[in-house]
């Protein structure tokens, strides 16, 4: 391809994507094609022959088609159009350096605490390059293990354990795979709102000790994935402090951007992060308008990670690494060369600033009120749990006066009736898609606000259409 092409192409596809994007109200939620089908559309071997550039454009238009934000669509495809190969900062200063900054940006845009910043030389953050909250947990674990073993040399490999709660995302779960470890997983209670006490921590390390377990890192999350639960991090960083061996790690995936208002920073337990977390990450890529991916990590002591990763062969040395005067951040993580993905981040918040982020942080809290407001509302449905920022988690009621089933509990009728009504509702509409969840042992349903172009009209829309699954779901139930 000559420049001239590239141009005409790239005029081509910058038009494709405008119209993607007005056209997005009408197409359907979720994808509606069968599995195979592009596995049986697409050929078993690459072409023989260079294909021409508008073939390939036409199969992207007609068989791919992705979902992700304006300007960041930009900032990545400035990104593309620079060599980056990223795997220190000889190689490419710009990424390095432009990531430190934006790093810091997001900290402070979220109120992260100064030990936090890059600019501080002793913490700092990194956009994940394995660009995942899950991976970005796994680096986690591999520098807290790295670190307690470190301070505890009589530790055996096999007693180590990790720290989630029940609510945890496959993140912990995953991370013990990875790494060969034992997972526990701590019971929370509805009463908290499924968020960790202090004291079930407490007792889990008491028992733990006693059969000569040692756990090492504790997942706590702010904004759990079925229901938006906080853990109680000021107990917990509490609980901790007895214990400086175990590594508090506080996932935020979703809800993290939402302490750049500064009106949720307590609900997220911001000052409990500043005071007692090792580190944190949160998704820019989910509730923070920018396109996948940017899953970005800040820990207290970059040391922690480096102390652990840094694996420098003689090709990889340079004379600024050698003198400690910049960062590498293929040290930060587990890959070596990594993408240029800062410049996506930069252009999102140049173009929103602070005040345009908090708006979209805002209303998507709004809206998600407004959604909540109509559920409690209803004689139908119920809300299973406090909503929380942009997240909802709602069921059906038993109708009145219906006459349980032998052997059948209200528990049991409630989840069968909202497996039906999920299981319509899926199949129903092309124009609305709910994930289901369950909270001990209750199956609900989760309503999630997020997207830049989600209004007002489309959660009264998504309610019609709720309303409407449920009243059929209801009548087969009962026939
Ligand atoms: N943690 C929480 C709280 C999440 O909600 C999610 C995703 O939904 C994740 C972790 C996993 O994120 P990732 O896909 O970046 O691994």
């Amino acid at each position: 391809m000559d420049i001239e092409e590239f141009r005409k192409a790239g005029y081509q596809a910058i038009d494709r994507i405008c119209d993607y994007y007005a056209s997005l109200q009408n197409r359907p939620v979720v994808s509606q094609v069968q599995p195979g089908y592009l596995v049986d559309a697409l050929p078993a071997s690459p072409p023989e022959q260079a294909e021409d550039f508008d073939t390939i454009a036409d199969d992207f238009q007609k068989l791919i088609i992705p979902a992700c934000s304006l300007e960041g669509i930009l900032g990545d495809l400035y990104s593309s159009s620079v060599s980056n190969p990223g795997f220190n900062w000889l190689s490419s200063p710009a990424c390095t350096e432009l990531e430190q900054v934006v790093m810091d940006w997001c900290a402070k845009l979220i109120g992260l605490g100064d030990h936090f910043l890059n600019r501080n030389g002793i913490g700092g953050g990194v956009i994940q390059e394995q660009t995942t909250a899950s991976e970005a947990c796994i680096v986690v674990c591999v520098a807290a293990r790295a670190r307690y073993v470190r301070e505890n040399p009589d530790a055996k490999l096999e007693d180590l354990v990790i720290y989630t709660t029940t609510q945890t995302h496959s993140l912990g779960v995953k991370a013990g795979l990875v790494l060969g470890l034992e997972v526990r997983a701590l019971p929370v209670k509805p009463e908290y709102e499924y968020g960790l006490r202090g004291d079930a921590l407490r007792q889990a390390l008491k028992e733990d000790h006693a059969r000569g377990k040692r756990p090492f890192v504790f997942i706590g999350t702010v904004g759990t994935t079925s229901s938006g639960a906080v853990d109680n991090l000021e107990e917990i960083g509490q609980v901790l402090k007895e214990h400086p061996c175990i590594w508090l790690h506080v996932d935020s995936a979703w809800a993290g951007v939402a302490m750049a208002c500064p009106e949720y920073r307590e609900y997220g337990k911001l000052d409990a992060i500043n005071k007692y977390a090792e580190s944190y990450g949160t998704n820019f890529h989910k509730w923070g308008l920018v396109n996948f991916d940017a899953s970005m990590l800040w820990v207290k002591s970059r040391r922690n990670l480096t102390d652990a990763l840094d694996v420098t062969p003689e090709f990889l040395r340079t004379k600024q690494h050698d003198a400690g005067l910049v960062v590498d951040y293929r040290n930060w993580h587990l890959g070596l060369g990594r993408r240029f993905r800062s410049l996506k981040v930069w252009f999102v918040l140049r173009r929103y600033g602070v005040e345009g982020f908090r708006k979209h942080i805002r209303e998507g809290v709004a809206l998600n009120e407004h959604f909540a407001s109509l559920v409690r509302a209803s004689p139908d449905f119920e809300l299973v749990t406090t909503p929380s920022l942009a997240l909802s988690v709602f069921r059906l009621k038993l109708p009145s006066g219906v006459v349980l089933k032998e052997q059948e509990t209200t528990l049991s009728a409630l989840n069968d009736l909202n497996r039906a009504f999920h299981t319509r509702i899926s199949a129903e509409s092309d124009k609305i898609f709910l994930t289901q969840t369950m909270l001990n042992n209750t199956f609900c349903m989760r309503f999630a606000v997020g997207a830049q172009r989600t209004k007002r009209e489309h959660v009264d829309q998504a309610w019609q259409l709720i309303q409407a699954s449920a009243r059929t779901a209801r009548e087969d139930w009962l026939a």
